[in-house]
Order: C-alpha cells, then structure tokens, then sequence
C-alpha cells in the first residue's frame, strides 16, 4: 500500500514519520504525478487558505477532488476545512467531500492552542488519545451520511464518510498511533472492495 502526505505548506513530514513508524511507504505529494501513485492521502494541518492556494497553484485541486470521491484521504485540522462541503465565512471553495459545517479558529487564537484527552470508538473499540489542538476548528454539524468518531467534551473532533476520514486536532504530533491505522484499514478496506 502507498500512502501520499500531501506536501505543499503544513505539518506534511510529521505525518510521514508516523508512517514509517508503521512500515508505510509514504511519499510525499506535491504533482498529480504523485498523487496518481497513491492508494490514500493525507491532507495535514497548516494554514487553510494558504494550503487551498498552493494546491490550486500546483494544479493538485480538482485532482484530489476526484482522487476522494474514489479513494481515501484523511484531512486533519486545515485538511478537515479543506474537504469539508461548508466553511461558513471562508472566502475560499472547499473539496466538497464530506457533509460537515466547519467554524475555523473556533476554540480561539494560537495562544489558546491546547492539549487535552479526546474518546474515540475505532471500529467498535474505545480510545482515549491527546488531542493536540493548533488553532483547531470545530465540526459545528455533520450530515445523515457522517459517522461520527470522536469526541472532546460534547464537541465532535472525528468523523468520516465513505471515503474521507477527518479529526480537528494533530495525531502526528503525539506517540498514539490509532488515527493513522485506522486511516490505513480503511484504505486497505477499499483496495480490497
Ligand atoms: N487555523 C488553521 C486554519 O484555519 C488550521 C490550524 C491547523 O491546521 N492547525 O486553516
């Protein structure tokens, strides 16, 4: 299995350690060249509307458009915004990928970046991780086709669709792997299908 990090702005290469940590052969993606090479991808945290220009610039937009609509990509912090269908405010379009209203910068400003315990149920399981929110958004609400992830407090901090799997905060920046593999079964689910 291939996975691409998409690599244009953000925090592309933490995500990618955390693959090699898990035996992935993780490339880095910044062409649709690349991307054609990928089985799933990771959009990473970073800075939205800088993310959403490069990408345009690149000519990666309608590419990942349509590489989510078949594949699998998992959007974190700036990705979750980035594949989100409304980002109400946001002068810049979205991927349209997943039915979830996103408020960005919703707990405050960089200064009221934080971490703290988040509860997922992975695949019937549960389990607690740090969640390290960066200028995190919230997921305000999710439509009929989101199963919802992951909680802090009573926000919802994961979720996914079909194809596409989101999370407010950065797994890539704590030991927990969990997020990542269940990314990894999921594609591995639709190569198989
Ligand atoms: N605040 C950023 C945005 O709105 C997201 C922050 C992040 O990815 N850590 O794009």
């Amino acid at each position: 299995m291939r996975i691409g990090v998409l690599a244009v702005q953000g925090d592309f290469g933490k995500h990618r350690d955390m693959l090699l940590r898990l035996d992935i052969e993780a490339l880095l993606v910044r062409t649709p060249q690349a991307l054609a090479q990928c089985d799933g991808v990771i959009i990473p945290g970073g800075e939205s509307t800088t993310l959403t220009t490069v990408m345009q610039k690149h000519g990666l937009w309608q590419p990942l458009q349509e590489f989510g609509r078949r594949k699998v990509i998992f959007g974190t912090c700036a990705g979750l915004i980035i594949v989100a269908n409304e980002v109400p405010g946001h002068a810049h379009s979205t991927l349209d990928l997943i039915d979830i209203t996103v408020a960005r910068n919703a707990y405050g400003r960089q200064v009221d970046s934080f971490i703290d315990t988040v509860k997922l149920e992975l695949q019937g399981a549960a389990h607690t991780m740090e969640g390290v929110f960066i200028r995190a958004p919230k997921i305000v609400a999710c439509g009929n086709s989101v199963h919802i992830l992951g909680h802090y407090r009573k926000d919802v901090v994961a979720a996914e669709n079909e194809h596409i799997l989101v999370c407010t905060f950065h797994p890539e920046l704590t030991d927990d792997t969990a997020l990542h593999r269940y990314f990894l079964h999921k594609v591995s689910r639709h190569l198989h299908d």
